[in-house]
């Protein structure tokens, strides 16, 4: 990933990609406290265009509030970095992945004193749980790990040291064989997967886990409530237990990376059909016609690049 072509946005300068690097002594590398972001440019109808770029930049900064971070730029130059940098690399479609650190001034665990850092890249990037997933469904298991408690290292924050928790969830589902992770908060209700909000279909109605499970509040997950909305769907954040999961009608994982992915199982028991589910398909499809510019309603959600 590192030794490649391509260009890297990096405290205000555009540099060549091999270049864009830190020092060992990075107080995030050490204690884990930055904060990211991940959005996808399409190819829309109408050229490149950055989904819903407003939104993550508000929750980049945010995410840096919450962590006490001051990011050391503005909101537009932020925006225009993310843009520039999709241009330079000369990519149509891709996924970015702007980023904010603690600088290397300076160890130990109170970062004062030290700089604030930010950095946006950009690749191409296909289909995260795989384009079958998109079609059939993904295998998802229940994880041995418990999602974070909102009161630890905060879950509104999209912040680094967040992302253990997601790391071994993902890593030990992987192993056992699933293409997922789902994972429940202290209290044992449903959480959010390990990089997607979860979503149930039941009698007609949706229903996600309102966001005291410690579920990151997920632009994706916005988009879906949109787009319900619009087909004239009842949508319902509420507490949801694991075993709701086994006997809803379907249920679905969004996020920016997985965009709108059918679960088809969790834990080996089949949800629904075992496929993916006419509401969840419907909703899938209303968000491509979206994010590809085919639905003027959400023109405004399009940054051109
Ligand atoms: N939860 C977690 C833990 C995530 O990493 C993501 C991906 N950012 C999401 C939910 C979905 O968020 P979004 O739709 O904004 O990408």
């Amino acid at each position: 990933m590192a030794d490649r072509d391509g260009k890297i946005w990096m405290d205000g300068q555009m540099l060549d990609w091999r270049d864009a690097k830190i020092h060992v002594l990075t107080h995030t590398l050490h204690y884990g406290c930055g904060a990211f972001e991940g959005l996808r440019a399409y190819d829309t109808v109408n050229g490149t265009a950055i989904f819903r770029l407003q939104e993550h930049t508000e929750r980049l900064f945010n995410s840096a509030k919450i962590l006490r971070m001051q990011i050391p730029f503005t909101h537009d130059e932020v925006h225009a970095a993310q843009l520039a940098v999709v241009r330079a690399n000369k990519l149509q479609s891709c996924y970015l992945r702007p980023l904010t650190w603690i600088g290397s001034q300076k160890l130990g665990v109170s970062p004062k004193g030290n700089q604030i850092h930010l950095m946006v890249a950009a690749w191409a990037w296909g289909a995260y749980l795989g384009e079958e997933g998109l079609q059939r469904g993904i295998r998802v298991k229940t994880s041995s790990y418990t999602r974070h408690h909102v009161n630890i290292t905060l879950t509104q924050a999209k912040a680094v040291s967040n992302y253990t928790n997601s790391i071994l969830a993902n890593m030990e589902a992987l192993d056992d064989g699933y293409d997922e992770a789902l994972l429940l908060d202290s209290c044992g209700f449903v959480s959010e997967g390990a990089g997607e909000n979860i979503f149930i279909v039941k009698k007609g109605v949706i229903y996600t886990p309102d966001l005291s499970a410690g579920a990151l509040n997920g632009i994706t997950r916005d988009t879906v409530f949109h787009i319900a909305r619009d087909l004239g769907l009842d949508i319902v954040p509420k507490r949801i237990t694991r075993d709701e999961v086994y006997i809803a009608d379907e249920a679905f994982f969004t996020g920016t990376a997985a965009e709108v992915t059918p679960i088809r199982e969790l834990d080996r028991i089949g949800i629904g059909s075992g496929s993916r589910g006419p509401i969840t398909e419907k909703i899938q499809s209303a968000f491509f016609d979206i994010v590809n510019g085919r639905n003027p309603k959400y023109a405004h959600w399009l940054s051109k690049v």
